[in-house]
């Protein structure tokens, strides 16, 4: 990874409106020379997540939180790909769950649309985007694989986890320890990325 920006230290916005992931990235961030803030705690608005992928919307996210207060900014944008659905629902995967975020209903659909094929491979994949006020960002994706089961199992996690059991496990995310998943998941391999390319330890 040369020729990546890399973040030189001070305040860092986390341009999620979500105290979840917030909390997670602070945690994630901690023993980086980084000052975590806030979207929601800086008033900023929140933007159209109007990118085609995962990528772009993180970059959407990222500059925009950069750019209305001034200082670095991260973002991320996640979801579920089914292979046999040709990427579904993928930057849909919080839209399949409907405004009452109702994810019982959204792996309902998923298994619908699977009607039984053969082939149950997925991946959650994350992009995270590290932007900054005069426009420059650096973004970088990380997956876990694995395949989908049915029933759902598990009540740890959130979303798609009780229906995804990642490559090498039986339990799925719904089923494992919390730490253990956070351990492998997207989100955490995406992060592995950025920091080694653009943070330094405190
Ligand atoms: P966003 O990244 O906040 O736009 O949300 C992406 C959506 O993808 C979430 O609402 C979940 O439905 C799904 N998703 C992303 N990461 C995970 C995960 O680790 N487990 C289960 N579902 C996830």
């Amino acid at each position: 990874m040369t020729g990546a920006r890399r973040f030189a230290g001070g305040r860092l916005v986390i341009a999620s409106h979500n105290p979840g992931k917030v909390d997670e990235f602070a945690a994630l961030l901690e023993s980086f020379n980084a000052q975590v803030v806030s979207a929601a705690g800086l008033g900023l608005p929140e933007p159209d997540e109007s990118g085609a992928t995962f990528a772009a919307n993180a970059e959407i996210k990222a500059m925009s939180a950069a750019r209305h207060s001034g200082f670095p900014a991260m973002a991320d944008d996640s979801g579920l790909v089914v292979e046999a659905l040709a990427g579904a629902p993928g930057i849909h995967s919080a839209r399949w769950a409907g405004p009452g975020r109702d994810f019982a209903m959204a792996m309902k659909k998923v298994e619908d649309e699977l009607a039984g094929a053969g082939d149950r491979r997925a991946y959650f994949a994350c992009a995270l985007a590290l932007g900054w006020p005069d426009g420059h960002s650096e973004t970088f994706q990380g997956e876990v694989h694995g395949r989908l089961v049915w029933p759902p199992r598990g009540g740890s996690g959130f979303g798609y986890d009780p229906m995804f059991v990642p490559r090498g496990h039986d339990l799925t995310f719904g089923e494992m320890d919390p730490a253990a998943k956070h351990a492998i998941s997207h989100r955490a391999a995406a992060f592995g990325k950025l920091a080694a390319a653009c943070l330094d330890h405190a």
